[in-house]
């Protein structure tokens, strides 16, 4: 059953159809890109061995379509399917459909997915695995009745989670007992409309915390942890910048951290690459598990960074049936890296999306430097999909170069004709806050409504 994988669909798009395309054009497998029309002018279509329209733009249509995808696997005859971040990357059915008709899904087994990915379901995994949640409901709550006993519990601010919810969407903090009953009507409506799904629970809504994540890699027998990444640095539960390792964490608590994530992966027979989120309160210095991406992330050069280790590649030997072949001792973490996730948005207007025509792209470079994107001069942005254009990591020898180097490298890009973050990742790498290390989660919506609001008019 040991053989490399010959050859993968890409079942994704941007960056990370990128990403997967120069992996498997390392390992000399064959790289399918399974595009939609609104990206095929794209770069990772120019660069795939082969390409393949699944569909038009819209991601219903395209990239969430599973059995045009499966389709698309078929008639090119791949070994397995890479389905990146996003899309069909955390669908259990579509894992079992791939299970089904004999194309490897590259991630664990479809029954991990179902089960990590419910949220509810994924803490109570947690906890048998005595790994530490945030307090709060057991399970689901689906009345009223049962919200009023579990906050008498919790306490107020609490934190209403649609239990399928994911991108930082599906969170609503309840700030008193008056607003519960209307707050937890609408947010279980709004689930069923975002996720088909309206099972929420409830959480102790933290106020001062960091959130740390745990990369690990399992080939089903050896499960290994990567270190840890911080993404503290959020707007709205959605990660800005990341990096690793974490200027908060002492030698005990990481390796508090490493444990728990690995004890819940054996805990499910867990596979493949993935990711163990948990957020980290100051004031305690306790850490709780909240969810599991059951896939690659956003942010997983961070860790190639200080580790030197290739995590597409490693996805793609193990989907192969290879056996990791390292130990935890082989796991090194050497100096300091830093992620900013550059979007076409408007920071000067809430953040809106700003699709257009790239009119001129120059990209960083130097040591250390790495520019992880798929724009290009003359690429137009299609409105359809998320607006991150690409993702900018810079290692150094310790925190402050690293900050300074992504200073730099920000200086250096240009995105001429549409509005981008780029800019506004430069104003929070200079902030006192984020050069001392020592923030939390409400760091960036403190930076925007006081100090940028009293900068800029
Ligand atoms: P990461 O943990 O890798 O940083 P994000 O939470 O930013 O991941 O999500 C990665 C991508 O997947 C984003 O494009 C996000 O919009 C999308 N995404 C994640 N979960 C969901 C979900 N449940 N529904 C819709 N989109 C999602
Ligand atoms: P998603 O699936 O959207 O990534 P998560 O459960 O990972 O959702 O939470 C996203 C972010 O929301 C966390 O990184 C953290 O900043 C915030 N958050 C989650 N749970 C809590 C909580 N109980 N209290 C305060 N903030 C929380
Ligand atoms: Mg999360």
């Amino acid at each position: 059953m040991a053989e490399p994988l010959r050859s993968v669909l890409i079942a994704n798009r941007g960056e990370i159809a990128l990403r997967v395309i120069r992996a498997c054009k390392e390992l000399g497998i064959r790289s399918v890109l399974a595009y939609s029309e609104g990206d095929a002018n794209s770069l990772p279509v120019k660069l795939a061995d082969q390409a393949v329209c699944i569909g038009p733009a819209q991601a219903n249509a395209s990239y969430r379509n599973s059995h045009a995808v499966l389709g698309a696997a078929l008639a090119y005859k791949v070994d397995a399917i890479h389905p990146g971040y996003g899309f069909l990357s955390e669908n259990a059915d579509f894992a079992a459909l791939c299970e089904a008709e004999g194309v490897g899904f590259i991630g664990p087994a479809a029954e991990v997915i179902r089960r990590m990915g419910d949220k509810i379901e994924a803490k109570k995994i947690a906890r048998r695995a005595g790994v530490p949640t945030v307090p709060g409901s057991e399970g689901s709550i689906a009345e009223y009745r049962e919200a009023v006993t579990v906050a008498g519990d919790v306490g107020y601010p609490l934190l209403i989670k649609a239990a399928s919810g994911g991108g930082g969407r599906g969170m609503r903090v309840v700030e008193a007992a008056a607003t519960l009953e209307k707050d937890l009507a609408e947010i279980m409506s709004e689930a069923e409309v975002a996720f088909g799904d309206p099972s929420v629970y409830i959480e102790r809504y933290l106020t001062d915390i960091r959130h740390i994540e745990i990369q690990v890699i399992s080939d089903g027998t050896t499960v290994l942890s990567l270190g840890e990444r911080d993404c503290t640095a959020q707007r709205r539960n959605q990660k800005l910048v990341e990096e690793s390792p974490s200027p908060a964490l002492d030698a005990e608590s990481r390796q508090g951290l490493a444990d728990a994530a690995i004890a819940l992966c054996r805990e499910v027979g867990y596979r493949n690459a993935g990711t163990v989120e948990f957020v980290f309160d100051n004031v305690d210095r306790t850490y709780y598990f909240i969810e599991m991406n059951t896939r690659i992330q956003v942010e997983h050069p961070v860790t190639e960074m200080v580790t030197g280790i290739d995590l597409i590649k490693l996805q793609l030997q193990i989907a192969g049936g290879i056996p990791l072949g390292l130990t935890q001792d082989d796991i090194v973490i050497y100096g300091h890296a830093i992620e900013c996730r550059i979007n076409a948005e408007d920071p000067d207007n809430n953040f809106t999306p700003s699709p257009g025509t790239i009119t001129n792209f120059r990209a960083p470079g130097g040591f250390g430097v790495r520019m992880d994107t798929h724009i290009e001069t003359g690429y137009s942005i299609p409105p359809y999909y998320d607006s991150m254009i690409g993702k900018l990591i810079c290692w150094g020898k310790d925190r402050e170069e690293a900050i300074a180097r992504t200073s730099r490298a920000l200086d250096e890009l240009v995105v001429a004709g549409i509005i981008t973050t780029a800019p506004f990742h430069k104003e929070i790498l200079e902030t006192e806050k984020f050069t001392s290390g020592d923030f939390n989660t409400a760091f960036v919506a403190e930076f925007l409504s006081f100090v940028r609001k009293a900068l800029i008019p």
